[in-house]
């Protein structure tokens, strides 16, 4: 499975920043999870394929992407982008974004060929196929509605948490998953920051060690991913300095293959 965190800003040279403000994952160029960065960053392949969107949450960082990439596809798409969310996302998305003053209601348009944009809602606790991918969602620990995955193609898989604090029912689907290769977690502030991640329901470093202490498997990779691009190297230090071993920073726009 080839999952790739796609860029979210430039450096001064133009070139793709290491830093990343959006979150959009795509998994094997067809499966986005979140959209922060789906319509700037996507390679032309991805926009060719990706038709599946998985949602952890709506906050601006997760979904800013999508809006434009249904837009810019528009006249082009010939099945509609396919919006995988809890009913909670979704109606955050009818209600403050696709409600005409901020963008028009895809979910109403259609093109010579059909529908842009449709809805497929997910339960929670409830193994639910994407394309190749079975992925099983769960609830974490943020300050609105939001979802972490288990996501596998039947021969490896990983978990995802997006944004979240101190979790339980993630490291219990992380533990009980019949096969895992990588788990992502966020870690959004240094420790510093402390009563910010605490109103703001993120982790710190020290939050993120005593996460990673609830998982069970020993044959995992730990990556670390939203980190707030302001503090990211400071943050990166203090992940560094817990000293775990299959801990690890994820970096921006490679492409891993689990
Ligand atoms: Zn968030």
């Amino acid at each position: 499975m080839r999952v790739q965190l796609l860029p979210s800003s430039f450096e001064e040279n133009g070139g793709a920043s290491t830093k990343q403000h959006l979150t959009c994952l795509i998994v094997d160029d067809r499966i986005a999870f979140d959209a922060g960065s789906l319509a700037m960053a996507s390679s032309p392949v991805q926009k060719r394929q990706v038709r599946d969107v998985v949602l952890s949450h709506a906050h601006l960082d997760h979904i800013a992407g999508l809006p434009l990439f249904i837009d810019d596809l528009f006249s082009t798409l010939t099945e509609p982008i396919r919006i995988h969310a809890t009913s909670e996302v979704i109606e955050v998305l009818e209600n403050d974004i696709f409600n005409w003053s901020v963008y028009p209601r895809f979910s109403e348009l259609c093109n010579e060929n059909g529908p842009v944009m449709s809805y497929l809602p997910f339960k929670l606790g409830v193994e639910f196929m994407v394309g190749h991918l079975t992925i099983r969602a769960v609830t974490v620990n943020h300050r609105v509605p939001s979802s972490g995955f288990v996501v596998s193609d039947g021969l490896t898989a990983f978990a995802m948490s997006g944004d979240t604090a101190a979790m339980e029912d993630f490291w219990r689907a992380v533990n009980e998953a019949s096969i895992l290769s990588a788990v992502m977690v966020e870690c959004a502030f240094p420790d510093e920051l402390r009563e910010l991640a605490a109103a703001s329901h993120h982790l710190t470093p020290s939050g993120l060690e005593l996460e990673i202490a609830k998982c069970e498997r020993t044959e995992c990779t730990f990556y670390v991913l939203n980190l707030k691009p302001m503090y990211r190297e400071q943050t990166i230090k203090q992940i560094m300095a817990l000293n775990i071993e299959n801990l690890t920073v994820l970096d921006v726009g490679r492409v891993y293959d689990w």
